[in-house]
């Protein structure tokens, strides 16, 4: 079942970093600032490749994500969006996002980022303690948050997120209420709150592995979950899906595509696509990706086909995460199947633990469903 709209988003993915922080599995990596010039061209001359596929297509997002983009310099963005704007249909109002760690803000950037038509800043704290971005790798200091929202702000950026970290190893629930509240002081509309999650590969699954890694308090990392919700949602947030949180006419519609199925361009060292039903993936190796765009091939490492089973089964899923949740008449007419029969029994039963509310035909999950979300995914799979 493929998505009826013409609206697609394009992600951009930027794979350098000044250091690699402990908890990060991304694909990303410190310095190689020799590699920043060619894989600008890389990624450049993959939109103007690829913009044939979307020819019929409007640009409603984009994204350019990482890795840190804010670590290049502004030209280096700049001659990316007019590739995007050449060779893609963008609308006035296209909602276009780049990542920034506070560290790497300066007034040069956001003066090429807004000539550039980026109207949005998702911005990286991650946690107001100093104490605890050092254990965490990350390569600025608290107060950099406040000095690049207030920059931005000035520069005239109005949309902007911040992205922070509970059930950190360390953190207390007094530290945590610092952080969310340096937050709202900034005036910004946008809060995505992660738990923090160790991931094979890094720095803190070693510790892991080695067994000295010092286990957060799982409790008290749900009730700085549900402390994040009532403190934003009396500070007029919206809670929209399981980790973010926006003020009226704020949700980030990049991620809203994600999780509305809708279809979206990966550009860059191993972005991830899905158009025409189908997923597929760039390589994640930097000099493959290089090489293949810079002969005119394409740099597929993945590339697989979306059956209707598998596709019903994804809205179900990404659809869960939105607090407005799943219409299943809606979802029955796209695919054309009796959805509330076909999942009846694992909706009772998750309703009878108290995972979903059903609410005529809207199925959505409950405060405790969101503190057990995979428990829920796994019955959808
Ligand atoms: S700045 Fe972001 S992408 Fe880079 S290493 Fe840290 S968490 Fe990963």
């Amino acid at each position: 079942m493929g998505a009826a709209s013409p609206d697609i988003g394009l992600y951009i993915h930027i794979p350098f970093c000044a250091r690699k922080c402990r908890y990060c599995d991304f694909v990303s990596w410190p310095g190689m600032e020799d590699a920043w010039e060619p894989y600008i061209n890389a990624v450049i001359k993959e939109l103007e490749q690829k913009s044939e596929m979307a020819r019929q297509r409007r640009v409603v997002s984009i994204f350019l994500g990482g890795g840190t983009p804010s670590l290049l310099p502004g030209s280096a963005i700049q001659r990316i969006m007019e590739a995007a704007r050449k060779h893609y249909s963008l609308l006035p109002d296209t909602e276009t996002t780049i990542e920034a760690n506070p560290g790497t803000l300066d007034h040069d950037r956001l003066r090429a980022y807004r000539e550039a038509g980026i109207n949005r800043l998702s911005i990286g704290l991650q946690a107001w303690q100093n104490h605890l971005l050092e254990f965490m790798g990350r390569i600025h200091k608290a107060s950099e948050f406040d000095e690049a929202v207030f920059m931005a702000q000035d520069h005239g950026f109005s949309n902007i997120n911040a992205d922070i970290i509970f059930g950190i190893p360390y953190q207390t629930m007094e530290d945590w209420l610092e952080t969310i509240s340096r937050v709202l002081s900034c005036q910004i509309p946008h809060v995505s709150c992660y738990s923090l999650t160790v991931e094979e590969g890094t720095r803190f699954g070693k510790l892991k592995q080695e067994g000295i890694w010092p286990e957060p308090d799982e409790d008290l990392e749900r009730e700085m979950y549900r402390a994040a919700i009532d403190v934003f949602g009396e500070a007029g947030f919206e809670q929209y899906e399981i980790s973010n949180m926006a003020k009226p006419h704020y949700r980030c519609r990049h991620n809203m595509n994600y999780w509305l199925r809708g279809e979206y361009l990966g550009f860059g060292v191993a972005a991830h696509s899905f158009f025409n039903q189908a997923r597929f993936a760039n390589t994640p190796d930097l000099r493959l990706y290089m090489e293949s765009v810079e002969r005119g091939n394409a740099a597929l490492s993945e590339y697989y086909y979306i059956s209707n089973e598998e596709a019903l089964s994804e809205s179900m899923i990404l659809g869960l995460r939105l607090t407005e949740g799943i219409d299943l008449d809606e979802l029955s007419s796209v695919y054309r199947t009796d959805v509330r029969k076909k999942y009846g029994k694992k909706l009772a039963d998750l309703a009878e633990r108290e995972l979903v509310e059903l609410n005529g035909s809207v199925v959505r999950l409950t405060k405790r469903g969101m503190d057990f979300a995979n428990q829920v995914f796994v019955e959808f799979i």
